[in-house]
């Protein structure tokens, strides 16, 4: 497993030590909420994660279908979670030294125009990127 921790480290984290699809959402919730980008580890199933300092955790309903989850001490971002299929996505620096690949970018119409991501990557709108997620629903 690899380990994970908010700044202050009353939240602890530990996910698989695989090699991730990392995915960057551009959209401007995510700009807000983690003060950049969001690179994002690809979707964890509550079972295959453990997350410890439940206390410290501050959950905020960000729109009908996510909640997205930060440390109540140091503020740190901890995670976005999809409501829908109880995923849970966590930002790539709270591990140390994560493997893995950049492959997709999100809500690419979103990002500003001054800085761009080297790598090939998927690039979807957010148009696009919504008739492919309300696809995979059918
Ligand atoms: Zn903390
Ligand atoms: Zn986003």
């Amino acid at each position: 497993m690899k380990q994970g921790h908010c700044l202050c480290g009353e939240v602890t984290l530990s996910i698989p030590d695989v090699s991730y699809d990392i995915t960057v959402c551009h959209c401007h919730m995510c700009q807000r909420f983690f003060g950049s980008p969001f690179l994002s580890t690809s979707g964890l199933t509550s079972d295959q994660f453990q997350l410890s300092g439940q206390t410290s955790i501050q959950r905020y309903a960000s729109s009908e279908w996510a909640e997205r989850g930060f440390c109540k001490t140091c503020g740190s971002s901890l995670f976005y979670c999809s409501l829908n299929d109880k995923e849970y996505y966590f930002p790539i620096g709270l591990f140390e030294q994560l493997e893995g690949i950049l492959t997709n970018e999100i809500f690419y119409n979103c990002k500003p125009e001054f800085y761009s991501l080297e790598g090939q990557t998927v690039k979807l709108t957010e148009e696009e990127f919504l008739t492919q997620l309300f696809k995979e629903e059918k």
